[in-house]
């Protein structure tokens, strides 16, 4: 049995769906309150790192040596992709959570998984990137509910974030955006490098557990979502100041670029013998892309960038963004 194999069968174990039409779903109710946390592993299917630490807490929450008073749900999205060891099978879970999602194998497990969303009072969805990182982070658009949630969880302290206003791509629905779109956090964290034993099964249980004792605590009046976000140090606001399209199949980045490796502009970051990529601005790469190639043809489809800069926000994003409808 794989490693994959084992957790999904561990998951298995302990899940007891209660309402929803999903069997990969876990369903707690606590019975103290009725603050509905939601949690999602694997809506990438190749990114299984939070895994782990869901069948931990589900463990803990099944033997007792967890509690919480609320209701939580924890998914696992897209096992069926994790299995083949691809990010999906036919279309990306995280674009299809629209009204009418494709009838494809990720289309119809967005119209299982959107009744759980629907009722989220919180969404935390736990991804890992491709290539290496040098940090975790949180990674969506300005949302003030949402800032105080990442803030007060302290899973790491980087935040690639947007103008609220600025839909991620037209025409496709995130999870996390569509928690969003019913005026509640939805919030999006890159833990580590996708897999396993890169750090991201302690951040996801650190965050979950986190998250849990949160509510909690605002429940029983010890805390209030303030209070515990400035509790914790502000965050670091990034943005995204240059996309670099993948336009063919001649770019190539040079070997080696993780997630937050520092540029400057003028610096090339294309691998010899090919159409030069020079950086236009400074700050830091994020997504570097090195899809495997097939007889010089990359496996299609070509993702959309070959890597982007991001770099400090000059400002406080509640100042910056005050003319967005939060
Ligand atoms: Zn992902």
């Amino acid at each position: 049995m794989t490693e994959l194999a084992a957790h999904l069968a561990a998951f298995d174990r302990l899940a007891r769906p209660g309402p929803w039409n999903y069997s990969r779903a876990h369903h707690h109710d606590g019975g103290v309150h009725g603050f509905h946390l939601v949690f999602g592993s694997m809506v990438h299917g190749d990114e299984v790192g939070s895994l782990p630490a869901m069948v931990r807490v589900l463990q803990e929450l099944a033997d007792g040596t967890r509690t919480y008073g609320g209701r939580a749900t924890f998914f696992v999205g897209n096992p069926e992709a994790g299995r083949e060891g691809q990010r999906f099978l036919e279309s990306d879970l995280n674009r299809v959570f629209m009204d009418n999602p494709p009838d494809t194998h990720e289309g119809r497990r967005a119209r299982l998984l959107r009744p759980i969303l629907d009722t989220a009072d919180v969404f935390l969805d736990l991804h890992q990137t491709i290539e290496p990182t040098r940090h975790a982070f949180y990674i969506f658009p300005f949302q003030e509910q949402g800032w105080l949630w990442a803030r007060a969880l302290g899973t790491t302290p980087m935040w690639v974030t947007r103008h609220p206003g600025t839909a991620f791509t037209t025409g496709a629905m995130c999870a996390d955006e569509y928690v969003r779109a019913l005026g509640r956090p939805g919030i999006t964290i890159e833990l580590s490098e996708k897999g396993f034993g890169h750090g991201g099964e302690d951040r996801a249980y650190q965050a979950i557990t986190a998250a849990l004792a949160l509510a909690d605590a605002v429940d029983a009046g010890t805390t209030t979502l303030r209070a515990a976000a400035e509790a914790q140090p502000e965050l670091t606001f990034l943005e995204t100041v240059h996309r670099e399209r993948f336009v063919d199949d001649t770019l190539a980045l040079r070997p080696g670029i993780v997630n937050f490796d520092t540029v400057r502009a003028g610096d090339v970051v294309s691998a010899d013998g090919t159409p030069e990529l020079v950086v236009p601005k400074d700050g830091m790469i994020l997504f570097p892309k090195y899809p495997p190639r097939v007889d010089g043809t990359y496996k299609r489809p070509l993702p959309g960038e070959i890597y982007r800069v991001v770099a400090p926000l000059q400002g406080h994003p509640l100042e910056l963004y005050a003319d967005a409808d939060r």
